[in-house]
């Protein structure tokens, strides 16, 4: 009984409560954010690691806050999953991008495919209906599901794998791409990631930023570059900063780049002169 009654005690101890406030006041905020339109989506360039073209970008979450500023991905998408507002925001995701996507086809003369990845979080992925929210996103945008790539977390198959590749599986019915994100990081069941119909995986930063200094990293970079070539899978390794990394990759046959070497997440209209200066070339 005693020990129960500090654990109350502790509950309620102002550290917490702060946080609970600060958590409250940041799912109140984001509600009025999604309504009032404040969100962004930034846009950072995948680059073919054999051609050096332009593969296409990922669209990564951005909250302008009218008093906070920038608020981080890292900070929001918690709080949206557990307040649930994770369906709203990721519908609010999957329609901008695809209304981004076709802004850029007619702009361009639509005679070069643009492909954007999209994050797809393992809460959404339960929450929601997925398949319904990314068809009903590439319909009213009006482009082929080819031109989007959904990035899932291996954590959206460890309480139901076979759930989670009825999803899978209906996703590609729709002609979509799709990654798995974070790789390495996870519970990866190697015997499971067979049997999922998983179009390219995604080295996280964690292994890449420092591979050339750092043998283990270096060596689980290199495995599942094996991995992924074993099972006819691509490859995108993410965090590359210097040309020499890049160089390394290319040469262990990596399929695409991102990170800071090549660009910075963008705001929208510099992804699209990005991608125009590319085309050019
Ligand atoms: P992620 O999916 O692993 O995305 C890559 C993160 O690495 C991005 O952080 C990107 O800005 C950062 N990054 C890229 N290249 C480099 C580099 O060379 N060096 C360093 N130091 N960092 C690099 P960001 O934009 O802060 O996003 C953080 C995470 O938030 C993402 O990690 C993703 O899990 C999540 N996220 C972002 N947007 C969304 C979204 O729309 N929906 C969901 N569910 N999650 C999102
Ligand atoms: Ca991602
Ligand atoms: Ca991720
Ligand atoms: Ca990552």
């Amino acid at each position: 009984k005693r020990a129960k009654q500090t654990k109350k005690f502790e509950l309620f101890s102002s550290d917490n409560l702060d946080r609970a406030l600060h958590r409250f006041s940041l799912e109140t905020d984001l509600r009025r954010a999604l309504e009032r339109d404040e969100l962004e989506l930034h846009y950072q360039p995948l680059i073919d690691l054999e051609s050096g073209k332009l593969n296409g970008f990922e669209a990564l979450a951005r909250w302008n806050h009218p008093l906070l500023g920038m608020v981080s991905p890292l900070d929001f998408i918690p709080v949206a999953e557990e307040s649930g507002l994770i369906v709203p925001l990721g519908r609010w995701v999957l329609q901008k991008a695809s209304a981004t996507i076709a802004l850029w086809e007619r702009e361009s003369g639509s005679d070069l495919p643009i492909r954007v990845s999209v994050n797809l979080s393992a809460v959404q992925l339960l929450r929601d209906d997925v398949p319904s929210a990314v068809e009903h996103a590439i319909k009213a945008a009006g482009i082929d599901g080819d031109r989007l790539t959904l990035e899932l977390t291996e954590s959206a198959f460890v309480d139901d794998p076979e759930g989670a590749k009825t999803v899978l599986d209906a996703l590609k019915a729709l002609n979509t791409n799709l990654a798995m994100d974070d790789f390495g990081t996870g519970y990866s069941n190697l015997a499971y990631l067979q049997k999922l119909p998983i179009d390219v995986l995604k080295i996280d930063r964690s292994f890449v930023s420092d591979m050339l200094a750092n043998k283990d990293n270096r060596a689980i970079v290199s495995t599942i570059l094996s991995l992924a070539s074993a099972l006819g899978m691509k490859t995108t390794a993410e965090g590359i900063e210097t040309q020499a990394v890049s160089d390394e990759l290319k040469g262990l046959g990596c399929t695409n780049g991102q990170g800071y070497y090549y660009a910075r997440p963008l705001t929208a209209d510099a992804a699209y002169e990005f991608l125009s200066a590319r085309k050019a070339s």
